[in-house]
């Protein structure tokens, strides 16, 4: 067997893995990313499909949040358009929400009257500043000590859908409050050459500071011995390489990075948390093809529906995703259960009627190109949010980073980035470089 020596392995080139390569490389660790498929992204790249930019997941990414500073340590640039202010669907009227105090501006306009709003508000500000509530009532449960009104509770399910990718009767309510603290960056924005375009100029930029980014490249196993990580057996092409390296860091999954590891070699603890904490949380996507926008305007609109809860309209934005003179509507939606068994038939259906009634023409202007539900290997996340894994696992030198090790708090790729900074400011605590 041949081998290769690294200070780190970073399996997997999703946005943890790239992430905290770029991190890696921008201080100097001699770093190795291996993918199995043959381009870097994972849940946010891109595929070409009868000329349209289809994503693999995520649409936009956040700004001046984590991401940008994975792209900046090492010197790439997050080239992305920003997307105007999201805006809400309530009673068929589109209402955008203000970068500061959208909160309020949201419950105002869903609640009947302003002594609704303010019951509702004043809940909500002493979750802030005050104490979260208990995790032991969901969402919903908690903001129905405040109102019945349905359109009030739907509101917030339109925001949870596609931010948690859960509905609001399973979310924590302490959970959404820890959200709605965490740090947030300066608004989202879209990548104009597609996620992959993005992702492979973070890859050029690590292999620049002469780090490497192996595709087409699967790790077969993660190597232990002594209770501590040693690399990775990798098989490239025809050859199976074993990597020696002082760190393994694994963007697969936390249930993955068991299996390759082998379950033996992990802390009883650790496995029963695993087993008991982590829930993968499944969510519905429909790329949908149409000779004119089917919306009109390139910000996100959440929408109250049965299971329809987010809108966009890249091409607004990004003309360069879509063949000329034609656009895509990335519809999402979360289905009525977030844990199994799942009616993707019924859930595709309903999510179809929303679309209709959201959009006038829809029949006759629309074409589905691809409708996905994200779920078992390929979910919405790894874990739902608050059901999160830490980065360190329980063998030495062996870290995870993606969305089922999100910081509590933290959502999407931000989470992701975020999960690689903090698994490589231990890396450094540790761990010399060279
Ligand atoms: C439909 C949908 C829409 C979304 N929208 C948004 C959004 O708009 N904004 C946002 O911020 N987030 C969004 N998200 C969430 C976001 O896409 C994910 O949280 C994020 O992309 C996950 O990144 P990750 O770091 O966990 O790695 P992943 O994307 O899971 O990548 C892991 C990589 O590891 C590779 N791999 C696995 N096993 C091996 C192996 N043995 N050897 C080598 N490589 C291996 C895989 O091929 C993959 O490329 C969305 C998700 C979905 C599904």
């Amino acid at each position: 067997m041949k081998r290769e020596n690294y200070d780190v392995v970073v399996i997997g080139s999703g946005m943890g893995g790239l992430s905290a390569a770029a991190l890696l490389a921008a201080g100097g660790y001699k770093t190795l990313v291996v993918e199995r498929l043959p381009r870097v992204g994972g849940r946010y790249s891109t595929i070409e499909h009868k000329g349209f930019k289809i994503t693999t997941g995520a649409i936009e990414v956040e700004m001046g949040g984590a991401v940008e500073r994975a792209f900046n340590a090492i010197g790439a640039k997050l080239d992305v358009r920003p997307v105007p202010p999201i805006r809400y669907r309530i009673d068929k009227k589109d209402h955008e929400l203000p970068l500061k105090g959208g909160l309020r501006a949201l419950v105002s306009q869903a609640c009947h009257d302003e002594s609704e709003a303010e019951r509702v508000m004043g809940a909500l500000k002493r979750g802030l500043t005050w104490q979260e509530p208990s995790d032991s009532i969901s969402l919903r449960e908690w903001l129905l000590q405040y109102t019945q009104n349905e359109r009030v509770l739907k509101t917030f399910w339109a925001l949870v859908s596609p931010t948690h990718f859960v509905n609001d009767d399973e979310l924590p309510a302490g959970k959404f409050f820890e959200y709605l603290k965490a740090p947030k960056g300066q608004g989202i924005g879209i990548a104009p050459q597609g996620n992959l375009a993005l992702m492979e100029s973070l890859a050029k930029a690590i292999q620049d500071k002469g780090g490497q980014v192996w595709t087409r490249c699967r790790a077969q196993e993660i190597v232990v011995d002594g209770g501590m990580a040693r690399g990775a057996i990798v098989q490239r092409g025809d050859d199976v390489i074993e990597v020696v390296a002082k760190a393994v860091v694994s963007n697969t999954g936390p249930q993955k990075t068991v299996a390759l590891a082998g379950s033996e070699n992990f802390d009883q603890g650790y496995l029963k948390q695993l087993r008991e904490t982590l829930r993968p949380a499944p969510f519905m996507a429909m790329h949908i093809a149409s000779d004119r926008p089917l919306v009109d305007c390139s910000s996100l609109i959440f929408v109250l529906g049965r299971r329809l809860s987010v809108m966009n309209c890249p091409t607004l934005l990004c003309p360069e995703h879509a063949p000329k003179g034609k656009h895509l509507l990335m519809a999402g939606g979360t289905p009525l259960s977030s844990l199994p068994p799942y009616d993707f038939k019924k859930d595709k259906e309903l999510m179809i009627q929303d679309l209709r009634d959201n959009i006038p023409g829809f029949d006759e202007h629309a074409e589905i190109l691809v409708a996905s539900y994200f779920r078992g290997e390929c979910p919405g996340y790894h874990s739902w949010p608050g059901y999160d894994l830490p980065q360190k696992t329980s063998i030495e030198n062996l870290y995870n980073v993606g969305d089922g090790v999100k910081p509590p708090g933290w959502i999407g790729l931000g989470a992701c980035a975020k999960s690689a900074e903090i698994a490589v400011e231990d890396i450094k605590l540790r761990i010399k470089p060279g």
